[in-house]
């Protein structure tokens, strides 16, 4: 799809061409956006080489368009991929694409169980059955409400020993057969005026923070990483309606909040389910991030771009990007 000229976008990494779409990334436009100093986003291998990255490897939303992947994303610290944030359909690809390691993941962390955040895991989990690591994997999702289920009963609908959809990768929850089991952190989700933070020490150097928010119905949570002294806050799929959510993070001034972009401005959104722009920079403004990058992009919200953007600029002048799958920004 065509985006505006002054809008920077992210690196060229998709396509049939994999290895040489990684040698011949090029930036597809320069913001204008502010005064903002180029972000360095060059894919993995600048994720590699950091300290401390946070990687995009699905920028999309339910709707398959625009050639993106369900949402998905991985903060890297010293050069491995730690941390796994969602994990919707397509993530495989890019995860591979990536040079990422199952092996290499301390932890994934759900932030709700719609199929564009999670139908990807099962695909990933299978490919780190090829590899030799045993060490235990911290799993983090809600508790169930409604119709949907909480972490434990989600991985069990999928990979217990019996009555699941892949019995064979039951040594996820087991340990048996050389597999890595996973530790099940469920958390609760409702979201409430008084901002419930979770913190969840994986190793000294990373520690990831659960936050409910207000998604409809459906149990979901935020997520504040903390990674080697950077902060970085995943907003999820998150309404206006999250309270809790800005209380808790409120002037916390992390390096980098990850805002979802699905809908425009305008009548007939659901707003009950996602931030229109406004609301975006409304929660920006509150938070005080050094950066936003706007992602799980719809043809709908990227059509009115501009206009998103201007919205957004009204409370947040900082900083504000385009994800693209395979974005990389190195804090
Ligand atoms: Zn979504």
């Amino acid at each position: 799809m065509e985006l505006p000229s002054t809008v920077r976008t992210g690196w060229l990494l998709r396509g049939p061409c994999l290895a040489m779409c990684l040698i011949a990334a090029t930036p597809v436009g320069s913001s204008t956006h502010a005064d903002n100093p180029p972000l360095p986003r060059v894919g993995a291998d600048a994720c590699r080489a950091a300290d401390v990255g946070v990687q995009v490897l699905g920028s999309g939303g339910p709707i398959a368009e625009g050639g993106r992947a369900g949402t998905s994303y991985v903060v890297w610290i010293d050069g491995q991929g730690q941390l796994l944030i969602d994990a919707g359909p397509g993530s495989f690809i890019r995860f591979g694409e990536a040079g990422l390691k199952v092996g290499d993941l301390k932890a994934i962390a759900l932030s709700h169980f719609h199929a564009d955040h999670s139908a990807g895991l099962a695909g990933i989990l299978n490919s780190g059955s090829f590899e030799q690591t045993s060490e235990p994997l911290i799993f983090i999702g809600p508790a169930g409400a409604s119709v949907f289920p909480g972490a434990t009963a989600f991985l069990a609908a999928q990979f217990g020993r019996s009555n699941s959809a892949w019995p064979y990768l039951g040594g996820y929850l087991d340990g048996g057969d050389s597999r890595r089991p996973m530790i099940v952190r469920e958390i609760a989700a409702d979201d409430t005026e008084n901002g419930i933070l979770t913190p969840i020490e994986i190793t000294p150097d990373l520690t990831v923070a659960a936050v409910p928010v207000h998604h409809g119905e459906v149990p979901s949570l935020g997520y504040l990483v903390k990674a080697k002294g950077r902060r970085i806050v995943f907003a999820s799929d998150q309404s206006a309606f999250s309270a809790g959510f800005e209380l808790a993070l409120k002037d916390l001034s992390p390096d980098l909040l990850v805002a979802h972009h699905v809908i425009p401005a305008g009548e007939g959104q659901p707003i009950g389910l996602h931030r229109p722009p406004g609301e975006i920079g409304r929660m920006a403004a509150v938070i005080s991030p050094q950066r936003l990058l706007l992602s799980h992009h719809m043809r709908r919200s990227l059509s009115r771009l501009e206009e998103g953007l201007a919205a957004i600029s009204v409370h947040y002048t900082g900083p504000t990007d385009i994800a693209d799958d395979g974005t990389c920004v190195v804090l």
